[in-house]
């Protein structure tokens, strides 16, 4: 039998850490149960100690997640890990993963700590974790960066102290794939105990390598690597999940090993990840990217008619990609045609999440001749995952380029409807201070976008809001709607909801 890499998952912590991303907990939530689906080892669930709010979203999702283990993140300080053990101990499977820099640079500019400080200090709190939680990771912040005998001091006195894995980042992506194979190869020959414990990696993408040195990390002897969905991350991002995942299983012969996850559902979750944190996966994207399995030139066209290995390694069912051609759904197509079109895209939905789907698909089969899975695809992460306090009733608007642009909103709020007329630079602009009025909360606008969800007159189209949260970052808002209008206005409410439902 191969031996399994395990996958660890930071979507919901690093990936948290993206500029311009702000999930809720609920919202989290739905990442997390998708990433138990799709068969991740070890979902790190965020960063209890930073807010209350990441505190009750590590909190959710370890009452929630059973197959996976669910870690939570914390400095080396009792009241970070206790913290930390409050939010996981619920889980099937809790881990406290606490972390100290062992750089030179860091401890002396970040923590003003000696190394034997330092060392001192991770074995105390290693301990105390392990006093609290039978499964403890330990990193080394910046460890790539740092002496490496002194990690070996560090790494074997913290695996006496209880450390069950032992994480050696590559901080801020500076380390080559052959450098960093030396260096976790260094530490696993001279750390004493490290062969009954795991070795983790976890690089970042500055230098565009993150991936790279974590399969470098892999050949080297770890059993870990750290990844997140679409490369998310502090700066750069992370490795990518899917790109290690896939990477390991299309060359299995040379890496001699695997992971379990569901390969099939990669597509989906990568969906879901960019549609709730807002961040588009570029279309050049190895794995899930649009053009992924697109063949452009005709040579490559010819070729791949013939015979698909001529120029395709990986297939598109693999990664769960239907193909356009294989999905028939329109007006007459019932349930069961609907459910399965689903599953088979390596969507899993709830009975009442599947119901509210099948309403939604319903709506627009009456109106679009064939719905396509790009469609569906948007119908299903487009789900409403907070309280919708306000809705949008009717709207009218006057527009042209030698008028003053009109809107006339009408707004529910509970029972109660509120009507108000704006004007504006443009229609858009008249709309959004319509909804402004009628709100009563102005929001400052930071992105606005829209894009064709599929091909055609009667396509979709999917407008992305992204509004100020007055803390440094940004609350994203979506809706689609065959007319843009309509889908411009309900994600400028859907932006607005969520700040009021995030108490911003
Ligand atoms: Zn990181």
């Amino acid at each position: 039998m191969e031996k399994h890499i395990k996958i660890f998952d930071t979507t919901l912590r690093d990936g948290e850490q993206t500029p311009g991303v702000n999930l809720n907990a609920k919202e989290k939530l739905m990442i997390a149960k998708k990433l138990e689906s799709m068969g991740v080892d070890v979902i790190e669930a965020g960063f209890p100690a930073s807010s209350v709010g990441d505190f009750e979203a590590v909190r959710t999702i370890a009452r929630e997640v059973k197959n996976s283990t669910v870690a939570g993140l914390c400095r080396a300080n009792q009241k970070d890990i206790d913290r930390c053990w409050e939010a996981v101990k619920e889980a099937a499977k809790p881990r406290i993963h606490t972390f100290i820099a062992t750089s030179e640079i860091h401890m002396k500019h970040k923590l003003k700590m000696t190394k034997e400080e330092v060392k001192a200090k991770a074995i105390e709190m290693v301990k105390y974790a392990s006093s609290l939680c039978n499964d403890v990771e330990f990193s080394a912040e910046d460890a790539y960066r740092s002496d490496k005998d002194f990690l070996v001091e560090v790494f074997g006195e913290v695996i006496k102290a209880g450390a069950k894995t032992l994480n050696i980042p590559d901080t801020v992506g500076y380390a080559l794939p052959e450098e960093y194979f030396d260096f976790i190869k260094y530490i696993k020959d001279n750390t004493p105990g490290i062969e009954n414990v795991d070795i983790s990696v976890h690089c970042h993408n500055d230098l565009g390598l993150a991936v790279a040195n974590s399969l470098a990390g892999v050949r080297a002897g770890a059993t870990q690597v750290e990844c997140a969905i679409n490369g998310l991350g502090e700066r750069a991002g992370n490795a990518s999940l899917e790109e290690v995942v896939m990477a390991i299983k299309t060359r299995k012969g040379s890496f001699a090993l695997d992971t379990k996850v569901v390969t099939e559902q990669i597509y989906s979750t990568s969906k879901l990840v960019s549609s709730l944190s807002g961040i588009d996966v570029q279309p050049n994207k190895a794995i899930v990217g649009a053009n992924a399995f697109a063949h452009e030139s005709g040579i490559h066209q010819d070729g791949v008619l013939k015979e698909k290995s001529t120029y395709e390694i990986i297939t598109p069912e693999s990664v769960g990609v239907i193909q356009e051609s294989n999905i028939v759904l329109g007006k007459l197509s019932g349930k069961h045609a609907f459910s399965t079109t689903v599953k088979e895209m390596g969507i899993e939905l709830s009975d009442e999440e599947m119901n509210e789907a099948f309403i939604k698909f319903k709506a627009l089969a009456d109106k679009k001749k064939n719905v396509t899975h790009k469609d569906i695809e948007a119908i299903v992460n487009n789900k409403i995952s907070f309280e919708e306090v306000y809705k949008l009733k009717s709207f009218q608007i006057n527009s042209g380029n030698k008028m003053v642009c009109t809107a006339a909103i009408v707004i529910s709020k509970g029972e109660e409807e509120i009507t108000e007329v704006a004007v504006g630079t443009g229609s858009i602009d008249a709309a959004f201070n319509g909804v402004a009025r009628a709100t009563g909360i102005s929001a400052e606008l930071k992105d606005y976008s829209i894009r064709s969800v599929s091909n055609g007159n009667d396509a979709l189209g999917e407008v992305t809001v992204k509004i100020d949260d007055g803390q440094g970052s940004v609350i994203v808002g979506k809706a689609i709607d065959e007319d843009i209008m309509e889908a411009s206005i309900n994600a400028y409410i859907n932006a607005i909801n969520k700040k009021l439902d995030m108490g911003i």
